[in-house]
């Protein structure tokens, strides 16, 4: 067994921050089920949104995000990190992150639904830089332990083991290495798991975003928030080769055209701003033509554009396209939308607590109510530092528990399974019906199908876990299932269109704007 002070599930950039803040103080953990940049972190492009210009204030970043969030946000978690973005930036920096600078000054740009220039970036691969200088600093850093290649088995509480005091007393993860199931034992955990896009068929995410920690605080019994709200992503590459690739809305900014596979333009018809209207909205509109005609896919169009003008804009669009042999300066781009990031999650205070004393969310697996019923853009990365740091405080004052004697995992009573195809069969099946039934655009009739489906996956997926040994792919299936149950019950739960979620049951608002709280069974 190993024993720590803290325990952290994830090493992105929510993660990795929470470790160094604490290191200083505390013997800490870092978990992660695959190697330290595998996570959606990694992947980030435009930046991190801070009030740091001239003409800009924290009022105007607060309102942008109100307005985004379509009267769901938290008017406290919003202030709390918009008024703490600025310190993380300069943390960044004090690490070493090379930020793009102009005149020797922070470059800021803008982004969508941002009234003002408040994004700082590393060019085009804002995530990459961060997380390798996070990386490199952690890995010298005394006090931290890494351990790559251990997935989140689930969390061992109290309750689970039948004591009065239902905290948070430690892990069981698996070691990819030994194949063994290791326990691990701390006063505090932190959960940084990141979202769950893997839901869907498709999704900007790495293959980490299984939803793991939402799924494992559920069952640990904490309450789950707005988990309806799935942000799509209008234009992703659709290409068998080309797994999560994102085409980013700039190409669209650019003049670039979305067309059907005839050459017809549709998104005049659909909106006055055609491919310039919000994501949302054009990514609502390719659904509809996708599904209406049949289609795998649209075309996005920017071959009118001359092969130097793309070079210099789209390198990396350039490139990638022409690996895959797409010429995007003769043809167009084979695009979809994809699922990109979960609003929702474990609902967690201003410190990143959950429910369970001892246990801690925080970045994309937390729900503190920043994003409301829709995120703005570039707020993500911010959050998981602000939070972070927050979480990190709490630990450092929290007064210190008893703790337990942790039974090891007994797997006794388990065999190897002998059939593995029944895993990626329900994995292929889930990420189609929720595709399907739970994307951009729902009805009732697709939800109750979605939910009489999972609860059949649901009921086979058990049965694996409770008979054969665990595997990645079981646990990670496992909580797929879990979330993806979660979405649709909330879908379910909300009677109106508001954000993210679109029902052509429920086309209108409903007043008044409520979070949807999930409450687990036996909480
Ligand atoms: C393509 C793309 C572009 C984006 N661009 C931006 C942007 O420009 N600006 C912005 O603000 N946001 C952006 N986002 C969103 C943002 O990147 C994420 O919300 C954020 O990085 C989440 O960080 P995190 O630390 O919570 O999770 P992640 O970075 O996803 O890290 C999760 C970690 O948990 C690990 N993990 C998961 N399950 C387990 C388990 N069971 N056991 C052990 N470890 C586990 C993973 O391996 C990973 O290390 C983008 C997202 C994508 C996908």
């Amino acid at each position: 067994m190993h024993e720590f002070d803290v325990l952290i599930v994830g090493s992105g950039l929510a993660g990795l921050s929470a470790a160094l803040h604490l290191a200083p103080t505390h013997r800490v953990a870092v978990l992660t089920k695959r190697a330290l940049n595998d996570g959606s972190s990694q992947w980030a492009q435009g930046g991190i949104a801070a009030v740091l210009g001239e003409d800009d204030s924290l009022q105007s970043h607060v309102d942008d995000t109100l307005v985004a969030g379509a009267g769901l946000c938290d008017l406290a978690a919003t202030r709390f990190v918009v008024e703490h973005a600025p310190e993380a930036i300069a943390w960044l920096r004090e690490l070493g992150v090379p930020f793009s600078l102009e005149n020797g000054e922070l470059h800021l740009t803008r982004e969508g639904g941002h009234s003002q220039r408040r994004i700082v970036h590393v060019t085009d691969a804002t995530g990459a830089a961060v997380q390798r200088t996070l990386i490199e600093v952690v890995r010298r850093t005394p006090g931290i332990t890494l351990f790559e290649e251990h997935t989140l088995v689930d969390v061992i509480t109290g309750r689970k083991l039948g004591l009065a005091d239902p905290a948070c007393l430690g892990l069981y993860a698996l070691n990819a290495a030994t194949d063994e199931v290791v326990t691990f034992r701390a006063p505090h955990t932190i959960l940084a798991t990141g979202g769950a896009g893997k839901v869907y068929l498709y999704t900007t995410n790495p293959d980490t975003a299984t939803g793991d920690g939402i799924a494992a605080a559920w069952r640990a019994g904490c309450q789950v928030a707005n988990m309806e709200f799935i942000q799509f992503h209008p234009t992703c590459l659709y290409h068998p080769h080309a797994k999560s690739f994102l085409i980013s809305e700039a190409v669209r900014g650019e003049g670039g055209l979305l067309k059907l596979p005839d050459g017809t333009r549709f998104m005049p018809a659909h909106d006055a701003r055609a491919e310039l209207a919000p994501r949302d909205v054009v990514a609502r509109a390719i659904d509809f033509e996708m599904k209406k005609h049949g289609l795998d896919c649209v075309h996005l169009d920017i071959s009118h554009q001359s092969p130097a003008f793309l070079q210099e804009h789209f390198p990396n669009i350039l490139a990638r396209c022409a690996e895959l042999g797409i010429d995007i300066t003769r043809e167009p781009i084979p695009v979809v939308p994809a699922a990109h990031y979960t609003c929702g999650g474990v609902l967690s205070d201003l410190a990143g607590r959950t429910d369970v004393p001892g246990l801690y969310a925080i970045g994309e697996t937390a729900c503190t109510g920043l994003h409301g019923a829709n995120r703005l853009a570039s707020n993500s990365l911010v959050e998981c530092m602000v939070f972070a740091r927050a979480a990190a405080q709490a630990i450092a004052e929290a007064p210190a528990h008893a703790g337990a004697e942790l039974p090891p995992w007994d797997d006794s009573r388990v065999t190897d399974a002998d059939e593995t195809v029944v895993i990626s069969h329900n994995w292929d099946e889930l990420r189609r019906f929720m595709w399907d039934y739970v994307g951009i655009v729902r009805t009732n009739k697709r939800l109750e199908r979605a939910a009489h489906r999972i609860a059949l996956l649901d009921s086979e997926i058990q049965e694996f876990y409770a008979h054969f040994h665990v595997t990645r792919d079981l646990l990670e299936l496992r909580n797929l299932v879990q979330v993806a149950e979660l979405i649709v019950r909330s879908a379910q739960a909300r009677r109106e269109s508001r954000g993210l979620h679109f029902s052509r049951d429920y086309p209108s608002l409903a007043a008044p704007a409520a979070p949807t709280i999930l409450v687990p069974p036996a909480a």
